[in-house]
């Protein structure tokens, strides 16, 4: 009885496992899609249509969109459906800075924290970077170079601080695809470099300096100012003009 019990308990978490582990599988391919810009910012995202594509029920792709939009990769409007987003310059500009403050108090505590093991998966991420820039694929060194950062969050070991970061440093994965003319550096491999020496040496302020000098060039390689007004106000308006003609000729 006991037993059967074990292994019921047993058989039940391996399928449990399982389906987290299809919905990863969907959730990076939706990401990795939405990266490479298969799926371009204000996409529509039908759940009908992506459960037959990667043969689930729209309870599953429901989960993943979820996900996607609680990363704010995807926003999910009432009635409307799912989108790819489409973050406004200013969301752009928003991010980089909230990242500068959340990073700024993450390298002073990886300072303290970090030993010698985590300093060798710095520099063995580092190499990564560097052979997916040589490669010349970008989707994985878009990835890549987010996840130094993460790491990093992980070292300073507060979650919390590392859970904001996940947020994000996934809402920078879509800016920079969106804001960053094609070819250009995303996160500079030699300004890793340059943190991991910092942090080598249990140089806090020049750990931070730069880091925030690292951040600052990111967002100054965003093309943010060049958008297309016009067509925004549009947008902005679109739905609501109808009801305020019929107001003014009231
Ligand atoms: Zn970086």
């Amino acid at each position: 009885m006991n037993q059967t019990v074990k292994n019921r308990s047993a058989s039940e978490s391996h399928q449990d496992a399982a389906k987290a582990s299809q919905d990863d599988r969907i959730y990076e391919e939706m990401f990795t899609a939405i990266l490479e810009q298969r799926l371009s910012p204000g996409t529509k995202l039908s759940e009908d249509v992506l459960g037959e594509i990667f043969g689930v029920s729209r309870t599953v792709v429901r989960k993943v969109l979820q996900r996607l939009s609680h990363e704010k990769v995807v926003q999910i409007f009432p009635n409307r459906g799912a989108y790819v987003s489409e973050p406004s310059p200013e969301e752009a500009r928003d991010v980089l800075d909230a990242r500068k403050v959340l990073e700024a108090g993450i390298m002073r505590r990886v300072v303290r924290n970090c030993t010698a093991d985590d300093l060798a998966r710095l520099e063995k991420m580092l190499e990564e970077e560097a052979e997916s820039i040589a490669a010349g694929e970008r989707t994985r060194w878009v990835a890549l170079s987010g996840d130094f950062h993460l790491a990093l969050a992980a070292i300073a070991g507060n979650r919390a601080l590392e859970d904001f970061l996940k947020e994000l440093v996934s809402r920078t994965s879509l800016i920079l695809v969106q804001y960053q003319g094609g070819g250009v550096n995303s996160c500079a491999c030699d300004e890793h470099a340059g943190i991991i020496d910092a942090i080598r040496a249990r140089d806090e302020d020049r750990a931070v300096t730069l880091m925030l000098d690292h951040l600052q060039n990111c967002e100054e390689q965003l093309q943010l100012d060049g958008g297309d007004e016009a067509s925004d106000l549009y947008k902005i308006f679109s739905g609501v003009t109808g009801g305020r003609i019929v107001r003014k000729e009231g």
